[in-house]
Parts: C-alpha cells; sequence; structure tokens
C-alpha cells in the first residue's frame, strides 16, 4: 500500500482550467524539484503528513463531489502518484492532475485529466521542461501558460502554434496574480487570434492571494 506525503486535503471550486467553477476536492502533495520564481504554493515543498493511498481516497470521497484534482507542489515526484490517481478514478471521480511539466506524464492512467504547465521564462524554470510530455498529450488534457509579461507571451505564442496544441489539447494562458495587467494579455491574444483559452485563478479573486486551503 502505497504512502504518500501530503500537504493539504480540502473541498473548494477549481479556480483554474475548463473545470473552473465546479466544486473539487483537491489533494496537495508536498515536494516540488522546481523553484518557480512566482510560485505561489512554496509551503508545500516541505509541509505535510505521510497518509496511505486509503486514507486520502477516503477523505476524498467523503466530500461527495464528483471532481478531485491531485496537485502539489509537483504530484509526479512521489511514486504513489499513479496509484491514487488510478484509485481515485476507480471510485467514480473524474480526476485532474496538475504537473508542472519536468516529469513524465507517462506514468499516468490514461482516464487521468493532465494540466500541464509549461514553464515560462520569467519563472526561471523553462530549462526543466520535459518537451516529450507535450507529444503525449491526449484532446481531453489542458496546457497552461502562466505569464509575467511580453517575453513571456511570445513564448507561449511560440510553443502553442509550433506543437499545434489547438488540435492536440486545450492551451490555458494565465497571468501572475499581480505581475501583468490581465487586459494586455487578452488584448495580445485577440492581436494574434491566438488559439487560446484565457483564464483568471477564480480562487484568487474570491478569497485573498495568499488564501491556503481554497
Ligand atoms: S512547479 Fe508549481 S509547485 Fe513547483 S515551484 Fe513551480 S509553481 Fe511551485
Amino acid at each position: 500500500m502505497p504512502i504518500l506525503k501530503v500537504n493539504e486535503i480540502f473541498l473548494s471550486i477549481q479556480g483554474e482550467s475548463s473545470w473552473a467553477g465546479l466544486a473539487c476536492a483537491f489533494v496537495r502533495l508536498t515536494g516540488c524539484p522546481l523553484r518557480c520564481r512566482w510560485c505561489d504554493t512554496a509551503y508545500a515543498y516541505e509541509d505535510g503528513e505521510y497518509l496511505s493511498l486509503n486514507e486520502v481516497v477516503r477523505r476524498v470521497l467523503d466530500f461527495g463531489v464528483g471532481l478531485a484534482e491531485v496537485t502539489g507542489g509537483e504530484p509526479l515526484a512521489q511514486a504513489g502518484t499513479p496509484e491514487l490517481v488510478s484509485a481515485l478514478l476507480e471510485g467514480g471521480l473524474t480526476v485532474l492532475v496538475e504537473t508542472g511539466g519536468s516529469l513524465d506524464i507517462g506514468v499516468l492512467d490514461r482516464r487521468a485529466r493532465v494540466i500541464l504547465d509549461v514553464k515560462c521564462p520569467s519563472s526561471g524554470m523553462s530549462g526543466r521542461m520535459r518537451w516529450p510530455n507535450l507529444t503525449k498529450l491526449r484532446p481531453h488534457d489542458e496546457v497552461k501558460f502562466v505569464l509575467a509579461g511580453r517575453e513571456d507571451y511570445e513564448y507561449a505564442r511560440q510553443v502553442i502554434i509550433e506543437y499545434n496544441l489547438a488540435r492536440r489539447a486545450s492551451a490555458l494562458v494565465s497571468v501572475a496574480h499581480g505581475q501583468i495587467e490581465p487586459r494586455r494579455v487578452v488584448e495580445w491574444m485577440l492581436d494574434d487570434r491566438l488559439p487560446a483559452r484565457f483564464q483568471l485563478q477564480l480562487h484568487k479573486h474570491i478569497w485573498p492571494p495568499d488564501k491556503r486551503g481554497v
């Protein structure tokens, strides 16, 4: 039975992706091999408690919602994560896995819906991207770009076009909270007719941006 190091398990609304606005049970796993400059979950680098896979699944199912997200930190950094994702799927849930993009998504159950970050230059982590992940995406997966400036936008545009993401999966464009005016990014997207969905992190507009467990 896998043991997982878990930072927090909570019920909130999904703040991002095409699932935004729906009630969602979140499992935030501890640990991440990256150190993005604007990381908003640095508290998950080390802190957490060890729980059995069954205990994590039980707590998620107790919330009584049909959508779950396994996130971090970096969820793929723990060996037990693929089995956790499969167990949640077996429990009848739709399961999103939000990953930073540096580790292989091919280990996941094919029924899982991957939300894959492509790290842009301002994060300081773009050199850590595992590019073969982009060739493993399925149409139900989503690729997320978090932008802090024009250089990031041009990088995201290049990747969206080069990998034909509009056909391969869905592309999401977001802003690093407080780093750039959302309107500027939207205007760039409209000017370019960029085949991507703009999104804001809903939870940061509903609750204080640094609030945990939402
Ligand atoms: S991948 Fe995610 S959790 Fe890891 S440092 Fe970057 S933003 Fe933070």
